[in-house]
């Protein structure tokens, strides 16, 4: 098969084209959010429309704090590869400085059949659902290049809910210091004794972000020579342990 034709099949798998007004994808189909230690922090707002990351920079970081108005400035799309970006960009090149994945998840437009010409006409509403951002959010357009990004009030706000509380990525665990040290940081006390309160599963909170585990009792390697079984929480405490040592390898 011609290479060309095989990335036309890959291109189709990997992002089938929804029903659309004039083709046009009408979902968004993810964020990421960046905490972006440049110059000057900022947090790079990217929203996934028409195959590219459409991207805001906010100086305070996206807020779930309903009475907050975050000012946003419009800056170049991003590729879609982008999104899981998490490193240090060289000094002296753009944007120089150490990135973290902040946030990501999927989101959806609302109150809107078309959220490009929404955007283009300076407004889009959405929800997103991410691991700390959730809920309703609008995305306003004040003056050329200048938008405002707010929450709206509804069971997900928060007051007084402050990005720069929850610095921890959602991909690593990692700060931006972690980051630009090449740091992996160990597994917490809190994440360890967490999984061991657990019953046979439910959400543990590991490494920065939620992981659903199940069958935690469920012996993995029966014990030898009168040894104690290794069950499955005891395999993911040991892992959990070692990742530090590990990932830097991956
Ligand atoms: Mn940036």
């Amino acid at each position: 098969m011609a290479l060309s034709t095989y990335r036309k099949k890959r291109d189709f798998t990997r992002t089938p084209e929804p029903a659309g007004v004039e083709g046009r994808r009408v979902t968004t189909r993810g964020f990421v959010v960046q905490r972006h230690r440049a110059r000057r922090l900022h947090y790079d707002f990217r929203l996934e429309l028409d195959g590219v990351l459409v991207s805001w920079a906010v100086p305070k970081g996206p807020t779930l704090d309903a009475k907050a108005r975050r000012g946003a400035y419009h800056v170049e799309d991003h590729p879609l590869g982008y999104a899981g970006f998490e490193g240090v960009i060289p000094a002296g090149q753009y944007g120089g400085g150490d990135v973290i994945v902040w946030d990501n998840g999927t989101g959806e437009p609302r109150e809107t059949n078309d959220p490009a010409a929404s955007l283009a006409a300076g407004e889009l509403h959405f929800d997103l659902y991410g691991v700390k951002l959730r809920g309703r959010f609008a995305l306003i357009r004040t003056k050329g290049d200048d938008w405002l990004l707010l929450h709206k009030n509804d069971e997900h706000a928060v007051a007084g809910w402050n990005a720069e509380d929850h610095p921890l990525s959602v991909l690593s665990g990692r700060t931006n210091d972690d980051v630009r040290a090449g740091r992996f940081p160990a597994v917490s006390q809190d994440s360890l004794s967490a999984l061991d309160v657990l019953g046979h599963g439910g959400i543990w909170e590991v490494f920065g972000r939620p992981l659903r585990v199940t069958n935690l009792d469920k012996i993995l390697f029966p014990g030898r020579d009168g040894e104690e079984p290794i069950t499955k929480r005891e395999f993911l405490r040991y892992t959990a342990q070692l990742a530090p040592t590990l990932v830097p390898y991956l």
